[in-house]
């Protein structure tokens, strides 16, 4: 049995990733809020943190690459400057004042 989360306590998640990685969170705030609610709302559903703009494949077990920080965000922030979401962005993406866009997913790159 997993705790909830609330919007504040997945708020200060995100804040630490972004901490961690040394990346920015998007800087629109209802964009960011939708995120972290979204964040919220996946982690009381399934026990972790399943990305806010994917769907379940059904187990802990599959969606584990998709669990928040991805293991392509860090390759989607390289190449395209913000992960899938958007949520994350490198610091030089958010410096530039440049709109995130729509990137392909990786997740089914190698389907
Ligand atoms: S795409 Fe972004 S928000 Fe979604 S899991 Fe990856 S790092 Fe998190």
């Amino acid at each position: 049995m997993s705790t909830q989360k609330t919007f504040e306590q997945t708020k200060l998640f995100t804040e630490m990733v972004a901490r961690k990685q040394d990346w920015a969170l998007n800087p629109d705030p209802i964009f960011y809020n939708n995120l972290v609610e979204g964040l919220t709302t996946n982690y009381n559903r399934y026990g972790y943190f399943l990305c806010p703009c994917r769907d379940t494949e059904g187990s802990r077990e599959a969606d584990t690459p998709a669990i928040c920080p991805c293991v392509w965000s860090r390759a989607d922030i390289l190449q395209y400057g913000h992960c899938f979401c958007a949520l994350y962005l490198s610091k030089e993406f958010a410096e530039s004042g440049k709109e995130p866009r729509g990137i392909p997913d990786r997740r089914y790159e190698d389907a």
